[in-house]
Parts: C-alpha cells; structure tokens; sequence
C-alpha cells in the first residue's frame, strides 16, 4: 500500500478506518471506482438518498491522489476564467456552470462529511 505524502491533510486527518485488500467477488447495487473526492462525494450523495448496498474501490488508499494534495480551498470556480468560458460555451451555458458550481460549492460546505479537524475543534470550542 502506499503511503501519503507529508501534508497538511495528512497531519490532521483522523485515524484511518481499516480497509482490507479486495479478494472476493463482491456484489453491491453500485460500485463507484475511486476514493478521491469525486468518488467519496459519489458515496455520501447516494448515503444520503438511502442507497447504501455500495462499494468503492480505491486502488492506493482514499485520498491518496490529488484530493489528498490539494490546497483545500472549496470555491465555485473553473480552470477556464469567464470569458474562456463564455467564448467557449455561451453567455447563457455559462451562467448556468457557474450557478451549479455555487450550489455544488454550498452542498460541499453543508456536508459534515467535508468539516476539517480544525473546523471541528473550533465547533467543540464553541459549544
Ligand atoms: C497541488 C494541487 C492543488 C489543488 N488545489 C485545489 C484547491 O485548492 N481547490 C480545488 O477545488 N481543487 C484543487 N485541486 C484539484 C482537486 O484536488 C482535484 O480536482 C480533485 O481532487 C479531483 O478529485 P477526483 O476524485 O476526481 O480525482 P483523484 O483525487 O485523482 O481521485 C481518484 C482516485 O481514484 C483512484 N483510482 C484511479 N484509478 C483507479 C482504478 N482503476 N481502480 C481503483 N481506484 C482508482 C486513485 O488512486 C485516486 O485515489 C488541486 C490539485 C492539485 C494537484
């Protein structure tokens, strides 16, 4: 298995849950492919609409990609600025991106799921 890199994320995640090797055939009503944050966010939307006969297969270990890596800003962005993506795609078609972006930006901060340590010692403070 591969170890993290030195980061931030490593520093302050909590203890690791024991995910054992795959052997078996395994049956599940879906199998999401990827422990990054695609995947795991695949797996906590299905949770949350009571699908939960689910499997996700991560090849290294969960969040060992860029989701582990990344600068952990949460923002309603693309890697195109406004105007790439309007000669792109359309004022309108971009409007639109940008909506669902925001939402998908307010869904990830609503999500206990995605709180951080510091969030959470902060929230323990507060109370
Ligand atoms: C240095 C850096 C900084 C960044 N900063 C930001 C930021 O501040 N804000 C932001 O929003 N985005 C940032 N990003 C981008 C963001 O991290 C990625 O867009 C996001 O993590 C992608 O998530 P993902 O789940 O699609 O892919 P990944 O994180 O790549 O996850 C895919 C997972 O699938 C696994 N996998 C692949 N193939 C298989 C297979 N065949 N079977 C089983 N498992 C498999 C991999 O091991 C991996 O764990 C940054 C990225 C980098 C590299």
């Amino acid at each position: 298995m591969m170890d993290y890199i030195d980061s931030y994320h490593t520093r302050t995640r909590l203890p690791e849950a024991q995910r054992p090797r795959l052997h078996d055939v395994l049956k599940a009503d879906v199998c999401i492919v990827g422990g990054g944050l695609a995947g795991l966010a695949t797996a906590v939307g299905l949770a949350e609409r009571g699908v939960t006969d689910v499997v996700l297969l991560e090849s290294q270990r969960v969040g060992w990609g860029p989701s582990g890596r990344n600068g952990d800003f949460v923002s309603p962005h693309y890697t195109s600025d406004t105007e790439g993506l309007i000669r792109r795609v359309g004022l309108e078609h971009t409007r639109e991106l940008i909506k669902f972006s925001r939402r998908a930006t307010d869904l990830v901060r609503s999500r206990d799921a995605w709180k951080t340590s510091r969030d959470r010692k902060k929230a323990g403070r507060a109370a």
